[in-house]
């Protein structure tokens, strides 16, 4: 083991005391205020000089300056969820409704920490320090285009991030090159039909009939207008229609949720929904109102930036596993800071069953094995080690 998993360990308990004074009092996406000024205090007991309130919201960073030169950027996210908590912990959030059920308060807990190792081993850098801490990931527009037009990327080399992940094993660090996770645009479709009665259907346009048929057709998309090599997907999650049994209603409303690893394939489907449900409805005497909200865009690994992460990795020793995933269909706003200066964002498993029980990410349920934020931050210590070698 290197002693910079020693040196981790040996902040075990400061770790679990920041995640569970974190995770008993979440708060959500835009509101971070508490959160933030949690972590100012901390990074100024150890020194650091905070910059606060970064792009208008309650982000901030704090560098570590060692060269003139270009810095690494390490981020961590902040905020949590409008979930009602339900895993019984002694910890367990005091504010209803909202829960750390993504895991962002071990990865705050995880930056601290790194930040304390890497002041205390300040000698050893090649490269100064940039620790950014992150708001508002849980809710497009998200928080890092806001720290990005706010400067966090200025006269930064490279930035990486790690998520902890409830359904991963503890020790297995894993990631992809490349497209790692989901572009996600929102789907919401009205269609415009001609209520009346079910049992006249005649002087009527059903919107349902219409509806059932877009809903199928949506499903040609990806086997029949994406390439077999590409991969999206294509979810119909709501369908809001009628309030009674004769009556034919005005309108049905879709919902759902559209994922792609591509820009290309991305407009292709997009483009490909509106000409389904235009078409359709318009075939059918309805009119389809197509609205696709935009989401985060794919989350790209630099193979570089990543190298240097499984390095990292690999060189803290302790039985780490490193592993490479497949596409990820979940979408992380981190993807922002790729489209600036090369970026790598890896999951560090957090699973320990039977001690900790096993739920996935946003569930009332989840936690994760507090054992696994040391490693999680000896990673993201080693990488801005390892940086300028
Ligand atoms: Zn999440
Ligand atoms: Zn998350």
């Amino acid at each position: 083991m290197t002693n910079v998993v020693r040196d981790a360990e040996n902040l075990g308990s400061a770790l679990r005391n920041w995640r569970r004074a974190l995770h008993a009092n979440p708060e959500l996406s835009g509101q971070e205020e508490q959160t933030a000024a949690f972590v100012a205090r901390e990074l100024r007991a150890m020194g650091y000089e905070p910059r606060e309130r970064i792009g208008g919201e309650w982000g901030l960073t704090a560098d570590l300056h060692v060269a003139s030169g270009p810095l690494v950027a390490l981020r961590a996210d902040m905020d949590a969820l409008p979930i009602h908590e339900e895993t019984g912990l002694e910890f367990a959030s005091k504010n209803p409704g909202v829960m750390h059920a993504c895991g962002h308060d071990a990865h705050t807990a995880m930056l601290l920490a790194a930040a304390r190792m890497l002041r205390e081993r300040k000698n050893e850098l090649r490269r100064s320090v940039r620790f950014v801490f992150q708001p508002h990931e849980e809710k497009y527009p998200g928080g890092a285009p806001g720290m990005i037009r706010g400067g966090v990327l200025e006269n930064v080399e490279s930035i990486f991030g790690v998520h902890i992940i409830s359904v991963i094993p503890k020790g297995i660090v894993a990631a992809r090159e490349g497209p790692f996770m989901a572009a996600v645009n929102q789907l919401h479709i009205v269609v415009h039909g001609k209520g009346g009665h079910a049992a006249m259907p005649e002087d009527a346009i059903d919107p349902v009939v219409i509806s059932a048929q877009i809903i199928t057709a949506l499903q040609t998309i990806v086997s029949r207008s994406i390439a077999p090599h590409d991969t999206a997907v294509v979810s119909v999650t709501c369908v809001e229609a009628g309030t009674a049994d004769n009556v034919i209603p005005s309108r049905v409303v879709l919902r759902g949720t559209i994922r792609t690893f591509d820009e290309n394939v991305r407009q292709r489907v997009l483009q490909r929904v509106r000409e389904i449900a235009a078409g359709i409805a318009a075939a059918c005497g309805a009119r389809a109102e197509v609205t696709l909200g935009e989401g985060y865009p794919v989350l790209l690994n630099d193979a570089a930036t990543l190298s240097r992460a499984k390095r990292a990795a690999e060189s803290l020793g302790g039985g780490l596993i490193w592993q490479n995933l497949p596409l990820q269909g979940g979408g992380e706003d981190f993807a922002y800071y790729g489209k600036h200066v090369p970026a790598a964002f890896v999951f560090v498993g957090a699973k320990n069953e039977p001690r900790v029980p096993c739920f996935p990410h946003h569930h009332a349920r989840f936690d994760i094995d507090e054992d696994a934020m040391p490693l999680g931050a000896a990673l993201l210590a080693q990488y801005a080690l390892e940086a300028g070698r």
